[in-house]
């Protein structure tokens, strides 16, 4: 199927066509028709599905539709909340691109930015807000939006908003917008705590769900290199530089471990740059610009700051620390490989880890290959019984908690940046 058969208006024809696209991806197919007839849309797809031109191209021909260019100031009318400020920068990006022959004001608003321009934005009027939650409920609180006209609300990422802790802001956000609305949620996972948004913002949605991007495409080269955690550091610089390395995107946990990675590189003379929650939003533009630019070779990221971010054929990921949460390894690997690219993801597992791992394999259903010789003493990653199936001790007839999965508590007691999952803090 084409853009054109979608159901598509020429001006957005002529922008997508500009972007080189030239059929829509699956969620594309399935949503855009639906939108455009006014239902509400309930869209399970990650980062890499095509999934924000899926809402953005649908959201501008609806508004076009029955667009007043006299009316002034313009009225606010659609408004598109997202959980960080690097996604609602791609968003925008993407509302400027696909309606560049629409006459739309829009407007960004996201905490770590001047909030005097936005207000003066705000003030002077737009059609379409790209919000973070908590910025625009500072808006709200100072007057300086007016929700009461919204006729389309779009959450992307939802399922990350609810980790991030925003539903209460959404909530409040939700009492100020017009209950005859067209709603969409787009979520990478659609769990029960989004079908349940989903029951209080959505009106009779259809359910639309696509595979998972990349999870198991021929086109990314997977392998764990099974290590002593001590040694990590030494083997992803021998990678980088032995096999010259261009743009190589580096994920650890915490912020503390980026900062510190980051230092270690330079050291190793990697150029490298980091990237987490606790820079400003101009140094992470400017780490994300030199990175793309190629000045540095590194980036090091949390999965919460990696979230978003658009970079086109990124050739090598590393997990330098594996996720907590399973599926952010998709979301990782994801980043590679892209649009039949090739790519390769490698995990550095240290056996403190190796509980993760099996996580991570019970999830893809598969066996990620490990790397026979890593040129390091080989380490075992092998996770003895899972706590549920432990078997009395023949001896004592007690439950013998020796061979739990979980690890011992680890020094230094720095916290993920996700905040989200407690596995591996004890017991
Ligand atoms: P997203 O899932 O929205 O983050 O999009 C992932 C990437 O796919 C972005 O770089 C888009 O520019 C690109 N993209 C979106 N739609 C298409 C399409 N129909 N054909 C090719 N690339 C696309």
């Amino acid at each position: 199927m084409s853009f054109a058969q979608l159901g598509l208006s020429d001006a957005l024809l002529q922008a997508v066509a500009e972007q080189g696209y030239t059929d829509p991806t699956p969620v594309q197919s399935r949503t855009i028709p639906l939108i455009l007839d006014g239902k509400d849309v309930l869209a399970g797809a990650q980062t890499g599905t095509g999934k924000t031109a899926s809402f953005t191209l649908p959201l501008l021909q609806r508004l076009a539709e029955n667009h007043d260019i006299k009316q002034k100031p313009r009225k606010l009318r659609a408004l598109i909340l997202v959980p960080t400020r690097e996604l609602a920068a791609q968003v925008f990006e993407s509302v400027k691109t696909y309606g560049m022959y629409l006459p739309f004001r829009t407007e960004v608003v996201v905490g770590g930015a001047s909030i005097n321009m936005q207000t003066r934005n705000l003030r002077h009027g737009c059609d379409i807000v790209v919000a973070t939650p908590g910025r625009l409920i500072d808006h709200i609180n100072q007057r300086n939006v007016n929700l009461s006209n919204i006729e389309m609300l779009v959450l992307d990422e939802s399922d990350r908003m609810l980790d991030m802790g925003f539903l209460p802001d959404i909530r409040k956000i939700m009492a100020l917008i017009p209950k005859q609305r067209q709603s969409l949620l787009f979520s990478a996972t659609v769990s029960s705590a989004i079908k349940s948004l989903a029951a209080q913002l959505l009106n009779n949605p259809v359910e639309v769900e696509v595979a998972k991007p990349n999870a198991t495409a021929s086109n990314i080269t997977e392998r764990v290199y099974g290590i002593p955690r001590e040694y990590k550091r030494e083997l992803l610089s021998y990678l980088i530089g032995s096999n010259n390395w261009k743009q190589v995107l580096i994920f650890v946990r915490t912020r503390h471990g980026a900062d510190r990675l980051e230092q270690q590189l330079i050291s190793d003379g990697i150029r490298t740059t980091a990237l987490h929650g606790d820079k400003t939003q101009g140094a992470r533009n400017k780490a994300l610009e030199q990175f793309k630019n190629g000045k540095v070779t590194a980036l090091v990221a949390t999965d919460v700051a990696a979230r978003g971010l658009d970079i086109d054929d990124l050739p090598h990921v590393v997990n330098f620390d594996l996720p907590q949460v399973p599926e952010d390894y998709v979301h990782r690997i994801g980043r590679t490989g892209r649009a039949g690219a090739s790519g390769e993801a490698i995990s550095l597992v240290c056996p403190e880890e190796a509980y993760m791992l099996v996580e991570i394999e019970k999830l893809l259903k598969r066996e990620l290959p490990r790397v026979a010789d890593t040129g390091y003493e080989p380490v075992s990653l092998k996770v003895f019984d899972a706590p549920k199936k432990r078997a009395p001790n023949p001896s004592t007839g007690k439950k013998d908690y020796r061979h739990s999965k979980k690890p011992a508590p680890r020094r230094g007691g720095a916290k993920p940046e996700t905040g989200g999952g407690r596995r591996g803090r004890g017991r």
